[in-house]
C-alpha cells in the first residue's frame, strides 16, 4: 500500500502510472479534497482509510473509501455498517490493535472487552466483512524493536482466528518505511509505505 497522505493528487497519479494499485489516506477530508483531481488524472486504484475515524464521519467514509483499516470500537463498526448499508456498499475492514503503551496510539488492546464484543457482533454487520488486523509499531530508529510487536500481532491473529472460525483474518497490515522488512519476516501481508515511496512529508505547522 502506498501511503499518500499529505501528498498531492499528482503524486498518486505518478504512483498509479508506475503500477501502484492500492493507496492509504489518513484523513477523510483530505482525501475528499483530492478526489476531483484524482478523477481528472484517471487514478482508479483502491483507497483505504488508515487514520483514526470519528463515528460522525461514518457516512462520508462509507461513501468515499474502498475499505477502512482502523476500526477500533464496536460503536464505530455499527455506525459504519449502517452507513454502508444505506449505500448498498460492502466496506471491508481491519481491526486496529494497540500493542505499544504510547498513549497517543489508537486501537484496541488484546485484552479489551470491546475487542471481544466487536468480534462477536461482526457476523451481524453484513456490510463490513472483516479481513484481518492492523497495528502500528512503536516509533524507534531500530527496526528490530518492532519485531516483538509484529510477532505479537501475528500470534494474536492466530488465536482469534482459531476462536472465530467464521471470520476472515487473512490480512496482517503491519510495517512502514522504517520497518517493513522486519514486518514481512514476521508475517505481514500488507505493508504501508509512505516516505520510502514519496519522500519526506511536510511537517505540520
Ligand atoms: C503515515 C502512515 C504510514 C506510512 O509511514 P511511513 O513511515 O512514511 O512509511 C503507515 N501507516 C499509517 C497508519 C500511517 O499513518
Amino acid at each position: 500500500m502506498a501511503v499518500s497522505k499529505t501528498h498531492p493528487a499528482e503524486a498518486l497519479g505518478e504512483a498509479a502510472g508506475a503500477g501502484i494499485l492500492l493507496f492509504g489516506e489518513n484523513r477523510v477530508q483530505e482525501y475528499e479534497s483530492k478526489r476531483p483531481r484524482l478523477r481528472e488524472l484517471g487514478v482508479d486504484g483502491e483507497v483505504h482509510l488508515i487514520g483514526h475515524l470519528q463515528s460522525n464521519k461514518s457516512a462520508k467514509t462509507a461513501e468515499l473509501f474502498h475499505a477502512v483499516d482502523t476500526i477500533d470500537s464496536l460503536r464505530l463498526a455499527e455506525r459504519l455498517n449502517e452507513a454502508a448499508s444505506r449505500l448498498s456498499k460492502t466496506l471491508p475492514i481491519l481491526i486496529e490493535i494497540k500493542l505499544s503503551p504510547e498513549p497517543t496510539k489508537a486501537g484496541l488492546t488484546p485484552d479489551d472487552p470491546d475487542l471481544f464484543a466487536l468480534l462477536d457482533q461482526l457476523p451481524d454487520l453484513p456490510n463490513l466483512p472483516l479481513r484481518g488486523l492492523m497495528t502500528i509499531a512503536p516509533l524507534d530508529d531500530n527496526p528490530e524493536a518492532a519485531r516483538a510487536c509484529f510477532g505479537r500481532l501475528r500470534r494474536l491473529r492466530d488465536t482469534l482466528a482459531h476462536q472465530h472460525p467464521r471470520l476472515d483474518f487473512s490480512t496482517l497490515s503491519m510495517g512502514m518505511s522504517g520497518d517493513f522488512e522486519v514486518a514481512i519476516e514476521e508475517g505481514s501481508t500488507l505493508v504501508r509505505i509512505g516516505t520510502a515511496l514519496f519522500g519526506e512529508r511536510p511537517r505540520p505547522g
